[in-house]
């Protein structure tokens, strides 16, 4: 895998839409390789543009179906769509994955459609790291909005969350989810609640149990207050197979958008994220700096003079890092 890298040139073909140059963009920045400083520094500018939507919930909920209705119906409005498929277990990554994928192929030929997988699990720094340079890539290439979804079983609610400027939570009825909800927490964490397989039977069971546990908490569904106001999250039927509801799902992620920007929620959502993204690769460049430091004994070293009663763990600890 040691092919010539041209940052700018491969730059300048990702913003102009070409999918390969994006794709390889986000490998590279995913594998962390030595263009990955180069390749931030290149996507900066162009940096927030897309609409970043999380979708989660628990696996068998529809995330997969509702993620391409999604982009079927985002880009009957003409928008450009990236996916970014994060699978929290595979340490695969690359498009094989997604190439398993068949209702993302009715997307696979079109061109303002880009999908890409990445494995997050044994990535230093984790989501958080590794997330926002893919997310650049996708603004670089013109992307409207990108859909983060997790694939896999995994515990990356809360962590795309913290990625999403809009969280879409799925239930589906029959599955425990009033319950399981209030337990994995994600109650706080959704902007819109969707509840798909509104064609199964207690679908109308599943809303109202998840209104009223939304009304235990300060989080009262319905009708959101508008534009600065508080947000109310609203809750949306839909069958993802059928399509149905999806058109609606697109308005309130909208409308979710619109009341974050005149809130200013979005400005303090986004720089919580950059926060994190800042903190994660700064204590990623430590571990790296200790890695590299224990190759040269100097963990070794102090162990030994702590167990010798020549010094003690916390005066240890100190001269580790100032070496750094
Ligand atoms: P994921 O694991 O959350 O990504 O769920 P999938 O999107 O893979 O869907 C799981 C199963 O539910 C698949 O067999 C889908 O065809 C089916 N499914 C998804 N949405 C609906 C729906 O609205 N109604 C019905 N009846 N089945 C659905």
């Amino acid at each position: 895998m040691n092919r010539p890298v041209d940052v700018s040139t491969l730059v300048a073909e990702a913003s102009a839409g070409r999918p390969r140059a994006v794709a390889r963009l986000i490998s590279l920045v995913e594998d962390r390789s030595e263009h990955v400083r180069e390749i931030s520094a290149a996507l900066a500018p162009t940096a927030g543009r897309a609409h970043v939507v999380g979708i989660t919930g628990s696996p068998g909920v529809g995330k997969s179906t509702s993620t391409s209705a999604l982009v079927g119906a985002l880009r009957a409005t003409g928008r450009r769509v990236g996916v970014l498929a994060v699978d929290p277990t595979s340490p695969f990554t690359g498009g094989a994955l997604l190439g398993d994928r068949i209702r993302m192929q009715d997307h696979a030929t079109d061109d303002g459609v880009y999908i890409r997988s990445m494995a997050s699990r044994g990535h230093l720094g984790g989501l958080s790291a590794s997330a926002p340079q893919a997310l650049r890539v996708f603004d670089a290439a013109g992307c409207d909005v990108v859909l983060v979804e997790t694939v896999g079983v995994g515990q990356s609610e809360v962590e795309i969350s913290g990625i999403a400027d809009t969280t879409l939570v799925l239930l589906a009825p029959g599955m425990g989810d009033g319950i399981q909800a209030a337990k994995a927490g994600i109650l706080e964490i959704g902007d819109v609640f969707v509840v798909n397989k509104a064609d199964r039977e207690g679908a109308n069971t599943t809303r109202r149990e998840l209104r009223t546990v939304l009304s235990m908490t300060d989080r009262r569904p319905g009708a959101s207050t508008g534009a600065g106001g508080e947000w109310a999250p609203p809750i949306v039927m839909t069958v993802a197979t059928k399509n149905d509801g999806v058109d609606e799902l697109v308005e309130q992620i909208d409308a979710h958008r619109e009341h974050l920007e005149h809130s200013g929620e979005l400005r303090r959502r986004r720089s919580a994220r950059v926060r994190r993204e800042i903190e994660a690769l700064a204590l990623t460049e430590v571990q790296l700096g200790f890695e590299r430091r224990r190759g040269g004994l100097d963990l070794e070293r102090l162990a030994e003079q702590v167990l010798a009663g020549r010094t003690d763990p916390f005066s240890a600890a100190d001269e580790l890092l100032s070496g750094l």
